[in-house]
């Protein structure tokens, strides 16, 4: 049974929004992989871990009006897709903001929070969220 490893391995990627570098085209991914989606089995051995910084771009994004049950209080919500300054691209939850508020390139940066709570014993998970910088330091 390998699961509490892929768990632990997974929550150090979400805490830590660590990523991939191919070091053979040089392109960043999140969630980390073993392979290049890119370049296949030329990334085989060039691949390396890496922290992403966090801050980045609105891609595109969607105001969901029905989700997550979880998610029921804070309805409706804003789902994006991020490209990081990297170029790696992250799905994430935008809060903070309206969805009037926002746009295609609206640079954001990365900030960890409470997902959800499971049951009443209340066990916490944390993971990322994206909230829009309002001005960007030159
Ligand atoms: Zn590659």
């Amino acid at each position: 049974m390998a699961t509490a490893p892929r768990f632990w391995r997974e929550n150090e990627s979400r805490y830590n929004l660590m990523g991939i570098k191919c070091n053979s085209c040089g392109r960043h991914f999140f969630p980390p992989r073993a392979i290049c989606p890119v370049c296949h089995r030329k990334s085989v051995g060039k691949i390396e871990r890496v922290k992403l910084k966090g801050e980045g771009k609105i891609f595109s994004f969607t105001e969901v009006q029905d989700g997550l049950e979880e998610l029921n209080l804070q309805k409706p919500y804003i789902v994006a897709m991020v490209e990081l300054d990297e170029g790696a691209r992250v799905t994430g939850q935008i809060i903070d903001c309206d969805a009037c508020d926002i746009s295609i390139g609206t640079p954001v940066r990365a900030t960890l929070r409470k997902l959800s709570e499971e049951g009443p014993s209340g066990v916490i998970h944390y993971g990322y969220k994206f909230v829009p910088i309002r001005e960007k330091a030159p």
